[in-house]
């Protein structure tokens, strides 16, 4: 009986403390509005009490959120390509300064992006490599994976992603693509219209983490922009930057071509954040805040 009572106590305890945790976190905002499998997005939330640390867990991935102005807190974060459309948990923790943890959740709708389909035809190594040619794809694979590694603990960008030439776009994010009607792949970037030559602009602040020739990706850079998230630039004539260079938004980087893997001259890129390939324009549609 006493138990019992006890436990009901402790039961209204925890009630009473979630309903006070829950006025801790308000404002809790998302960019864009609706979400699609390929999204870059931006989590933002408004935490009282100066937590010391905010994360969340959003897709089976931890994110790190940065302090902003007037108690808000954000984080850039994606939506991988295979994601199905559904509703998923996004969890708050934060740890406040006499060491408590507190928690919030929302539900977010992921939609299904409608993407296009398209045939290429590339030099036939590029389809089905000889044995050489393999070793030297599973090399890159190591330095690739080198680079990827890499860490920097706060977020480097500040305020929007530009694209990197002004030249427009010619193949989009997500297009299913036969490579020589047998090789299927999914488009995990965005083509730009790139005349052999043009200056090639990062789209962000960062470190460069790798700049060097690949197979697939030709001259590759790839720049850290902090807290898991990379922009990364192939099919380079020129490189202007070194592995190790700290740069600064639209800065050039290097001239675009047609190395590796390219139908022409033209520029690809990629958006990674923790593994997975985002839809670059739909980062470069979102507002940004600018650091500190
Ligand atoms: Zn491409």
């Amino acid at each position: 009986m006493h138990r019992a009572l006890l436990f009901v106590l402790s039961l209204v305890g925890s009630i009473a403390a979630t309903g006070a945790e829950t006025a801790t976190f308000s404002k809790i905002s998302w960019q864009p509005q609706v979400l699609v499998n390929g999204s870059a997005c931006l989590f933002t939330v408004t935490v009282q009490g100066a937590p010391q640390k905010v994360t969340a867990k959003w897709l089976k991935r931890d994110i790190e959120f940065s302090h902003g102005v007037r108690g808000t807190w954000y984080a850039l974060a994606g939506v991988a390509y295979e994601v199905k459309s559904g509703s998923y948990n996004l969890e708050f923790s934060a740890t406040m300064p006499d060491g408590r943890v507190l928690r919030e959740m929302r539900r977010v709708a992921v939609h299904a992006a409608r993407y296009k389909t398209s045939r290429l035809t590339v030099p036939e190594k590029y389809v089905t490599p000889d044995p050489e040619t393999l070793k030297r794809i599973e090399a890159d694979k190591a330095v690739k994976a080198v680079a990827f590694a890499h860490q920097m603990p706060t977020p480097q960008w500040s305020g929007d992603f530009i694209a990197p030439v002004s030249t427009g776009m010619s193949e989009a994010y997500g297009t299913s693509r036969t490579f020589n009607g047998k090789l299927a792949s999914v488009h995990r970037g965005e083509d730009f219209h790139a005349p052999m030559g043009t200056p090639v602009h990062a789209s962000n602040s960062g470190e460069v983490v790798l700049a060097r020739e690949l197979f697939y990706e030709g001259n590759c850079v790839i720049i850290d922009h902090g807290l898991g998230f990379m922009t990364m630039y192939m099919h380079l004539s020129q490189f202007t930057v070194r592995e190790g260079d700290k740069v600064e938004k639209d800065q050039v980087i290097a001239l675009s071509g047609d190395t590796g893997r390219a139908t022409g001259p033209h520029l690809h890129l990629a958006v990674r954040w923790n593994g997975e390939y985002l839809d670059p324009a739909k980062l470069f549609a979102l507002k940004l805040p600018e650091q500190p």
